[in-house]
């Protein structure tokens, strides 16, 4: 083939991968890690086979769950050009097994009329975040830098399967942090609040909104600050550690899911991972 026919083309092939081609904002790729990219406006997106919402610029957030196929198939398919494939492919990541003692024996075994306020307290959850994904693509706080809720020790970690007072449970959803009650929790990036609820579990329960179905949760806090359909920007306080639900003492619980996947929030505020893209 000619010389600059042949660099023709290969500019041709260029500009149009890279039309289509995510533009990576941040991400980690591993099991409970996440990915934030900007596409083509108006692309349709599909995450292994499954569509998902953009936002009105092209704003693009994914998550992904604790037990993920390290081969994520991400597909951007623009209105008037071909679908591009981007291959996310996750790092190995293990978990440990972490036993909690010193729970209120209520918690660990409730009776009848607490398995009910249970079960609606999971409606109030499940509606909320329902709520969340369906403006998912209207709000897009996601693509901002988060910030720490408060600055403390860990002391419960996402994915480590629990044992309570002996009693072997579900894995942990969320990122333990040990401060003293009082402490203020601050939002880690701009939100709507979903939900602020008095929960038998996760005691007193905050959901924020980040859009792109993207949300956030601190339980057992002493006290909420805010109320549902509140705005509250970045590094604004929303209520402070308390040690109320299923809790052996003062920490906050911060939970994160992207849609109903449950992510691990710890990594939104590490420096990005910058190896195994695309
Ligand atoms: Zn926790």
């Amino acid at each position: 083939m000619h010389r600059g026919l042949m660099a023709a083309v290969l500019v041709w092939l260029g500009t149009a991968a890279w039309a289509a081609a995510p533009q990576v904002v941040r991400q980690d790729l591993q099991p409970g890690g996440f990915y934030v990219a900007k596409v083509a406006a108006g692309a349709t997106v599909k995450l292994n086979g499954t569509e998902v919402e953009t936002g009105p610029g092209g704003e693009l957030v994914l998550g992904f769950d604790r037990n993920a196929e390290p081969r994520q198939v991400l597909a951007v398919c623009p209105a008037q050009a071909a679908c591009v494939e981007t291959i996310l492919q996750l790092k190995p990541r293990s978990y440990v097994t972490q036993n909690v003692t010193k729970v209120p024996a209520k918690t660990v075994e409730p009776d009848p009329a607490q398995v009910a306020r249970v079960k609606a307290d999971n409606a109030a959850t499940a509606a909320a975040r329902a709520k969340a994904r369906e403006g998912a693509r209207w709000r897009t706080a996601y693509m901002d830098a988060f910030v720490l809720p408060l600055e403390a020790p860990t002391s419960g970690v996402f994915g480590s399967r629990r044992t309570y007072n002996g009693q072997e449970r579900s894995w942990h959803r969320g990122h333990d942090l040990a401060a003293p009650t009082g402490t203020p929790v601050r939002a880690p990036a701009d939100g709507i609040v979903r939900l602020a609820r008095d929960t038998f579990m996760s005691g007193n329960l905050i959901m924020l909104d980040h859009g792109g179905a993207l949300t956030s949760v601190y339980a057992h806090l002493d006290s909420m600050d805010v109320k549902v359909g509140d705005g509250v920007k970045a590094g604004e306080i929303v209520g402070r550690v308390g040690t109320t639900g299923r809790s052996s003492g003062p920490h906050l619980h911060w939970g994160m899911y992207w849609q109903n996947t449950a992510i691990d929030p710890i990594l939104w505020v590490r420096p990005p991972a910058r190896t195994g893209a695309r």
